[in-house]
Parts: C-alpha cells; sequence; structure tokens
C-alpha cells in the first residue's frame, strides 16, 4: 500500500479563501479496479474555477463536498493497470485532484507523449486554459484580421494565448495585465502590440490610448473595474467573450444591478441591437403582421390622448408608466 497525500475542503470560505480551509491528510491507496489505473501526480493544475467550486451554490459545474478532495486537472504516470490500452510508465493527463495518487477510469484518461511537449503543458498552453483561449477568440468572438482585442490577466494561463492567437490572426493585441513587470513582458516577451496596467489609476485613459481604433472584441477574464473600463471602449458590432471575472469570486454578496456571473455560469448570450439595422426586414415585416391582425392572432391596445397641449404630461407619464399600451396624441386640429 502507498501512502496518498490528499487536500479536502475542510470548510467552505466566506469571502476570501483561507489555509484553514483545507487540511491535508493521508490515506492508503487502494488497488486500481477493472477498467482503472492507477496515476502518481506528476503535476496539478491550480485554477481560479476552483474557487467556485468551494461555494455551495449552483453554477456550471458542482461543488466540492465538505470533506472531499478538491478537484483538478492532473498529468500523471501510470503505477498500475487494469485497463487495456495502459501500461506502467505511461503518461497521462486527467483530472485526479489535489492528491499524490488516484485510481482514475482510463476512459477519463488522455494519452500523453513526453517527447511531444513538456508534460506539464497539458495543463496549460496545449490543455484547458489553451483550449479556453482558442475557443473563446474563434468561435465565440469570431475575431478578424484588423480588428482590435484586448484581453485582461493577460500575462496568465488564458490570457497570454489569447494575446498570441490574435496576433496570429492579424488583430491588434493589447494586454491588461497588473503591475510592470507582467505588462512589458506580454509586450516584450509575447508580442502584443500593448499593455495596460490594471492598478493604473488612469486605466481608462490609458487603455483609450492603447486601443486609438477603440476595441473590436473584449475577452473578459476579471471584470470589476477592468470591465467598467473597457465597456465605453467598445466599438459598434463588437464582441465580449465572457470567459471569466476574477475580480468578483471572492464577492459575499452581489452588486446592484444583474450580475455578470449568470451571464458567464449559464453561457447566456447577450446581444445589443438597434431597430434601423435591421430596416431590410420591413417588408416581411408588414407581410406577416398584417396577416396576424387578420387572422386575430395579433392584439394591441392604445392609449390615446386628446390634444396637442397634453402631449408633454402624456410623455411625462409614458416614463412614470401612465400609460396602458400604446401612447398616442389624438391631434384636435
Ligand atoms: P491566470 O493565470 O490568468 O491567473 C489569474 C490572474 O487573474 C492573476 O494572475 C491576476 O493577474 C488576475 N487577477 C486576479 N484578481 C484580479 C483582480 N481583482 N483584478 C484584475 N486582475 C485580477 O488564470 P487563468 O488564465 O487560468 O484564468 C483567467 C480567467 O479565465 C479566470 O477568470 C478564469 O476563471 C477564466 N477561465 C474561464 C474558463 C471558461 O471555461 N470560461 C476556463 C479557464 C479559465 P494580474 O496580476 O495581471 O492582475
Amino acid at each position: 500500500m502507498t501512502a496518498n497525500r490528499q487536500v479536502l475542503l475542510k470548510s467552505r470560505p466566506v469571502g476570501e479563501p483561507t489555509v484553514d480551509n483545507f487540511e491535508i491528510v493521508k490515506r492508503d491507496v487502494a488497488a486500481p479496479g477493472d477498467g482503472e489505473v492507477t496515476v502518481r501526480t506528476m503535476f496539478l493544475s491550480l485554477d481560479p474555477y476552483m474557487r467556485g467550486r468551494m461555494n455551495e451554490t449552483r453554477s456550471y459545474a458542482a461543488s466540492v463536498a465538505v470533506g472531499g478532495v478538491m478537484v483538478g486537472g492532473t498529468v500523471g504516470e501510470v503505477v498500475e493497470s487494469r485497463a487495456p490500452g495502459f501500461a506502467k510508465g505511461d503518461f497521462v493527463s486527467g483530472f485526479a485532484g489535489w492528491q499524490e495518487y488516484a485510481n482514475l477510469p482510463a476512459k477519463t484518461l488522455r494519452k500523453l507523449d513526453p517527447n511531444a511537449a513538456p508534460l506539464s503543458s497539458a495543463l496549460g498552453v496545449l490543455g484547458m486554459p489553451g483550449l479556453t483561449a482558442y475557443a473563446g477568440l474563434l468561435d465565440i468572438a469570431q475575431i478578424k484580421a484588423g480588428e482590435t482585442v484586448v484581453v485582461s490577466a493577460a500575462s496568465g494561463a488564458v490570457g497570454s494565448v489569447v494575446g498570441q492567437i490574435a496576433k496570429i490572426k492579424g488583430c491588434r493585441a493589447v494586454g491588461i495585465a497588473g503591475g510592470r513587470v507582467k505588462c512589458e513582458h506580454v509586450v516584450n516577451e509575447l508580442g502584443f502590440d500593448a499593455w495596460v496596467d490594471h492598478r493604473d489609476p488612469e486605466l481608462f485613459k490609458s487603455l483609450k490610448t492603447a486601443c486609438p481604433k477603440g476595441i473590436d472584441v473584449d475577452f473578459e477574464n476579471v471584470g470589476g473595474a477592468v470591465l467598467q473600463a473597457i465597456w465605453p471602449l467598445m466599438n459598434d458590432f463588437g464582441r465580449v467573450a465572457l470567459c471569466g471575472l476574477i475580480a468578483h469570486y471572492n464577492d459575499t454578496s452581489l452588486a446592484p444591478g444583474p450580475s455578470w456571473m449568470y451571464l458567464l455560469a449559464r453561457r447566456l448570450m447577450v446581444r445589443g441591437f438597434i431597430v434601423s439595422d435591421h430596416m431590410s426586414r420591413m417588408g416581411d415585416f408588414q407581410r406577416d403582421m398584417a396577416g396576424w391582425l387578420r387572422e386575430g392572432k395579433i392584439k394591441y391596445r392604445e392609449h390615446v390622448v386628446e390634444g396637442i397641449e397634453n402631449a408633454p404630461e402624456a410623455f411625462l407619464g409614458l416614463l412614470k408608466g401612465k400609460n396602458f399600451g400604446k401612447l398616442i396624441v389624438k391631434m384636435g386640429n
């Protein structure tokens, strides 16, 4: 029997987690079941989503139970196999969580070639964070050459890849990060076009300077003050790939107004629109609506106010809900 150190969730944090929310225990590793392999963890990925798993509230994935092993992506070596296709000494990526050993169903594992890339990269640039950047930019934001792409947490696992893919696709990449060292890294080492420090008291002004043609795509990783600075600079028909809101992960109450967390966790799509962009549909609309009215499928109501002199008051009433139906002034002339 091999001793296995595990990190358990001891208690649910309120606000910022502390080490007291975790407990380290030592347990024996059982023999693998049929179709399972025992994996010795070599690398454990630590990711911001884990903060959400420590909460009890509904999200896009189940919480870790109090007393349960913290979840997490891992890379490891097979030490015993009871599954066809896996042998002792194979390297695999999987989801062992925060522990030194785990018996994992073989079907949840991906074999890794240690000669193809450093094994740990399966948890970063070649793994979940890399895929997040790729899918968010190409499928969600649908970037096009020439556009300005802004990404927050720009020196991190996801953000660093976002900016570099944006550059490969011919975009202007602007990275927002915390502190000069990280900021200069994204430009000097990763090839972004510009950086902005989110600790800069003139964040909005600096971002505006870095984005002289406005922002077409915001790959949002942070939320809060960063998003507030980005918002007014978004160009018409821009896209926000809402990937993360790390500035809010320790919040204990919702800020006034609808929470962006719902957009993210429930993958809601929000898109602004202005009717004047859709005038080409007028003919179709009038044909269909006239038919529905004739058939009695659509009903409508008008709130008629008589005399132009009553227009101002009626208008003010409209803003307070005093109208009931389409507000119309019937002119007396
Ligand atoms: P990172 O490697 O980028 O590490 C997190 C970084 O976030 C920190 O280094 C810090 O960078 C920044 N940060 C933390 N708190 C704040 C704050 N209050 N204000 C501004 N910046 C802050 O992590 P990942 O690349 O793994 O994740 C980045 C984001 O992507 C996270 O929000 C994460 O939840 C999200 N994500 C979402 C996925 C999805 O499927 N939607 C999948 C993977 C990640 P700095 O010092 O530069 O501020």
